[in-house]
């Protein structure tokens, strides 16, 4: 008893009891207790009333440890899911993988999750040691053991204001330290995302890779194709949406996992033609997440995949076909093969034409067209990404100064710009090979434009 707590109080990592959490009040921790959202103390309350253990866990511990308002709260209990669902008016079991209870307070999503136990060494796996379901059931500490990293296996109470440490999180979360739990090979072989999360997490929050959690990564990374590609692309989406977009790139690339298998990386990481226009688009991106705007998966992937589709327009059009069918031809050959690899949702996909479709038009600056092209709902979307092209140096300059002042101009000056404005440049491509004179009824004419309706979106991942 005595040798466990001079351990403690020296915080000893390796003889650390796993079953036995540090226990830290509001004076060690220093969590403030205003970042903690309102509903997630609601769910906790009401299920420890009922009697059960409920706790803040996970990334939400992590950000308020670090003083940052985490952006969504999930909860950890020892009630079961239907005994969650029970308890709360908006409750829906979801998942089949994994099991959770999703409850609705207004627009607010609380993540209610049983604590998984050791049950699940004997979960249904794949051939390569994958587990495919984790339904089983345990004890708190175990549920901590079960978790990825030490910094995301901790547990806040918010009626006590205590934390539960049972991994070394809070002394990893000082040294900026991310390391996985238990052997490291062993925790990817069971869910290879894992290694995605790691430079995530890395390059989200400037964390060092601890050694022995990074080292097995190159030599593991194949084992990512065995995963539904459903849920590599949900964890793309949230490496690239991180407002670190750029510097997660760059640690996948240090680590080994981005050559060959995200078909998408590799197109964008290795074409040096294409760079300029991908950091900027990721630096604007980066810049509107940290802003708290919303960011767009089809304006990301519109931006990520332009120079494919931009050569593809060329060879097309090179090959006598007029801009317009060109360039729906290219999206199409461009979307065909990312759909496949990357399980590309149908509405991203139709966000990314409707932005794709919209550049030929930025060019005709006569007549009705640009006030056609004002009104259409993707306007936003569609100039944003022409200026990033402007940027870039694909297109003049002129074009995106001329775009900006009729955006911002009242009649008066939209009329002396349509007077002024020069003749289309042939649509972004320097070479043009003939014209076929003008086409009046190019505009919203093609079919492949039109939005696709879509599809609601649920992303299809089940889980962690
Ligand atoms: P953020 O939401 O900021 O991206 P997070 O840590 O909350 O980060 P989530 O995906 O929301 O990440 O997962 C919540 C918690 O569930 C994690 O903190 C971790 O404890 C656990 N977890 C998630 N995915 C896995 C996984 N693949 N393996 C083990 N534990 C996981
Ligand atoms: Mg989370």
């Amino acid at each position: 008893m005595i040798k466990k707590f001079i351990r403690k109080i020296l915080g000893v990592k390796d003889q650390r009891d796993p079953t036995e959490p540090v226990v830290l009040g509001p004076d060690q921790h220093g969590i403030d207790p205003k970042l903690v959202s309102p509903n997630a103390i609601r769910v906790t309350q009401t299920l420890q009333e009922a009697g059960f253990k409920a706790f803040v866990v996970g990334g939400a511990v992590r950000d308020l440890l670090l003083g940052v308002k985490p952006k969504d709260f999930d909860i950890a209990t020892d009630a079961t899911p239907e005994e969650v669902k029970r308890l709360f008016r908006r409750a829906f079991i979801i998942g089949r993988r994994f099991q959770i209870v999703h409850v609705m307070f207004g627009q607010e999503l609380l993540e209610v999750t049983t604590f998984r136990g050791n049950g699940s060494n004997n979960a249904p796996k794949d051939e390569h040691g994958r587990v495919l379901r984790d339904n089983n059931f345990g004890p708190q500490h175990e549920d901590a053991a079960r978790r990825d990293f030490t910094i995301n296996a901790m547990y806040y109470d918010p009626a006590t204001q205590s934390v539960l440490d049972y991994h070394g999180g809070t002394e990893d979360i000082r040294a900026k330290v991310l390391r996985i739990i238990g052997q490291p090979e062993a925790r990817y072989r069971e869910d290879p995302v894992r290694m995605l999360r790691v430079v995530r997490f890395a390059a989200k929050l400037g964390f060092t890779i601890e050694p022995e959690t990074r080292a097995p990564i190159p030599v593991m990374a194949p084992l990512i194709n065995n995963v539904p590609t459903a849920r590599v692309f949900d964890e793309m989406l949230k490496l690239l949406m991180s407002g670190q977009a750029m510097a997660c790139l760059n640690e996948l690339r240090a680590a080994g996992l981005h050559h060959g298998l995200l078909p998408l990386l590799d197109v964008v990481l290795e074409q040096p033609i294409s760079m300029k226009f991908v950091t900027l688009a990721l630096e604007s991106t980066d810049n509107r997440v940290k802003a708290g705007k919303g960011v767009s998966p089809g304006f990301l992937f519109a931006s990520l995949l332009w120079h494919q589709v931009l050569e593809k327009w060329n060879a097309y059009r090179a090959a006598g076909e007029s801009p317009i069918p060109a360039l729906h031809l290219a999206a199409d050959d461009v979307l065909d093969a990312q759909t496949e690899n990357l399980a590309l949702q149908r509405r991203i996909a139709s966000d990314m034409r409707d932005i794709w479709a919209m550049q030929p038009r930025f060019e005709r600056r006569t007549g009705k067209s640009p006030f056609k092209l004002l009104e259409n709902p993707r306007f936003r979307a569609g100039y944003d990404f022409l200026e990033l092209r402007c940027q870039s140096g694909e297109l003049d300059a002129e074009l995106g100064a001329w775009w900006k002042a009729f955006v911002e101009g009242d009649n008066a000056e939209r009329e002396r710009l349509l007077n002024t404005a020069r003749e289309p440049a042939a649509g972004g491509a320097k070479k043009r090979p003939h014209r076929r004179g003008p086409r009046k009824t190019g505009e919203g004419g093609s079919g492949a434009v039109a939005n696709e309706a879509g599809t609601g979106g649920a992303t299809g991942t089940d889980g962690k």
